[in-house]
């Protein structure tokens, strides 16, 4: 039986009730651009690519998210690969990066470390911006920074150099002017985990304790001792937590501390700059 692309859109829109997943996977498979849709409706389809396509839709029908089966997610102004070893890059961590630029010089060198880069799509996307800042982007996870290095190659990116490690430590003593992150912050009984994308996601990307700020707090103290004062620390968090992350970096004598919302208006990324103005004793240097 021939059956043409029109009529294979309608019946996986049906079976997974969103037309832009059944589009998206279609043009996967056919490695085509979604201008193609517009004069090739009546076309029929390729067994092969039938196959290909009705598999896709079955696996996105139980649940596996878009770009883990396309492989690919556009960040900032990236193109970027993705697999089950990373997070997906969402749109509300453009905010992290658009705080980070603006603190940014565009015509002087400066240091940068992303914590926990996962694909890349934070330090990649600064180092793009700025092409005289050094990135450093370090990940617990080979797998993951496997993925971030070639991000960088396809991206032709040459500013940001990888580490594997825990959070600070591969920097050893060195500072930085700028330290990002997007950590994990769920609460570990949280219900969303058992819901949508973030049942295939890592859960190291995801998850940080019961009340999802163990890597914060981690952060929030090593990072004294690798900003080059005076440094921003800038990091991403869930919606509840802008009040009590605010107060771990006023406790850890940060100064200008804030927390910025997202486009649907919920606190999203916190930061401070450290040192505040006077040290006091016992404080790291
Ligand atoms: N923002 C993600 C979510 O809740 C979580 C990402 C993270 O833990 N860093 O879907």
């Amino acid at each position: 039986m021939t059956l043409q692309v029109r009529q294979a859109l309608t019946a996986a829109t049906a079976q997974l009730g969103e037309r832009v997943d059944a589009e998206v996977l279609l043009l996967h498979v056919l490695g085509k651009p979604r201008s193609w849709l517009f004069s090739h409706a009546g076309d029929v389809l390729d067994s092969d690519v039938k196959l290909a396509f009705d598999n896709l839709v079955e696996r996105r029908s139980r649940g596996e998210p878009v770009a883990y089966l396309t492989g690919v997610c556009g960040f900032w102004s990236l193109l970027l690969e993705v697999t089950p070893a990373t997070l997906i890059p969402r749109p509300e961590t453009e905010l992290l990066v658009e705080l980070a630029l603006a603190r940014l010089p565009c015509d002087a060198a400066c240091g940068v470390v992303d914590l926990g880069t996962g694909s890349g799509a934070i330090a990649l996307a600064i180092a793009s911006e700025r092409p005289q800042a050094q990135v450093i982007a370090i990940d617990a996870s080979a797998g993951a920074l496997a993925v971030a290095d070639g991000n960088a190659r396809k991206n032709g990116i040459g500013n940001v150099s990888f580490r594997c490690g825990d959070w600070l430590s591969p920097l050893g003593d060195e500072r930085v002017e700028l330290i990002v992150s997007n950590p994990p912050y769920i609460e570990s009984d949280d219900p969303h985990l058992g819901r949508g994308d973030l049942r295939f996601e890592p859960s190291t990307a995801l998850v940080s304790g019961r009340d999802g700020l163990d890597d914060i707090r981690q952060i929030i103290d090593d990072a004294r001792r690798h900003l080059q004062p005076p440094g921003w620390l800038l990091f991403e968090h869930g919606w509840q937590q802008g009040e009590a992350v605010r107060a771990l970096l006023q406790n850890a004598g940060y100064a200008e501390v804030f927390t910025a919302q997202d486009l649907e208006r919920r606190d999203r990324v916190s930061g401070g700059r450290w040192p505040a103005g006077c040290m006091r004793p016992g404080d790291p240097r």
